[in-house]
C-alpha cells in the first residue's frame, strides 16, 4: 500500500464516493469552504489535540497511539460513515502491523457522543483493504475526475459546491 502512495483518508473517500477520492488524490480541496468541516475540525482540537504518542511515525497520521497495547485511535466529531472511518483507521493499524511484525488493534471515539468504537482488523480486513487499495490506484490514474452521482452524502459533502454549484 505504501508504494501505492496511498494515505489513511483515501480510504475514507474511497468508501464513501469514486469521485471523491479521485478529487482527494489529485490534491482538489474544498473542506475550507465547508462549515461542518471547521466545526469538526474546532470539536477536534477542543476534544483532544493530537498528542506527542503519533511523533515520528513518517507521514501517517492517526490522532492517538497506544504503544503498549498496540491500539491506534482515530477521533471524529460524529459518528456517521462507520465503514469508510474504520478503513482510515484500519489503514493506520495494518501499516503498524507490518512496521513492527505485531498485530495491532483500532478503534474509534465519537467526541460528540463520547462513544468508543472498535474497529476490526483481521485477516479479512488485510483482504478488503488490499482490494480497495487496488481500486484506488485505478481511480487515481483516471485522467479526470468520474462523473458526480447522487448520493445522500452530497448534501454534507464539501465537494458539494464543485459537483452541484450548492452551498
Ligand atoms: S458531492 Fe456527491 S458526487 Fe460530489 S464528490 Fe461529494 S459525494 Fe461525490
Amino acid at each position: 500500500m505504501e508504494e501505492g502512495g496511498l494515505n489513511g483518508l483515501d480510504f475514507q473517500h474511497a468508501s464513501l464516493c469514486t469521485r471523491r477520492a479521485w478529487l482527494h488524490m489529485h490534491r482538489v480541496d474544498y473542506s475550507h469552504l465547508d462549515e461542518r468541516m471547521a466545526y469538526g475540525t474546532a470539536l477536534h482540537e477542543i476534544s483532544r489535540p493530537r498528542d506527542k504518542s503519533t511523533r515520528g511515525l513518517f507521514g501517517l497520521a492517526p490522532d492517538r497511539i497506544d504503544w503498549k497495547n498496540r491500539l491506534v485511535v482515530e477521533a471524529k466529531g460524529r459518528g456517521g460513515a462507520e465503514e469508510a472511518v474504520g478503513r482510515q483507521t484500519a489503514f493506520y493499524a495494518l501499516l503498524l502491523w507490518v512496521a513492527t511484525g505485531r498485530r495491532w488493534k483500532a478503534g474509534n471515539e465519537i467526541l460528540e457522543t463520547r462513544r468508543k468504537r472498535e474497529v476490526p482488523v483481521n485477516d479479512g480486513t488485510v483482504e478488503d483493504m488490499i482490494e480497495v487499495a487496488e481500486e484506488l490506484i485505478e481511480i487515481r490514474k483516471e485522467r479526470i475526475a468520474p462523473p458526480a452521482r447522487r448520493k445522500g452524502l452530497c448534501k454534507k459533502c464539501s465537494y458539494r459546491r464543485l459537483c452541484w454549484g450548492t452551498a
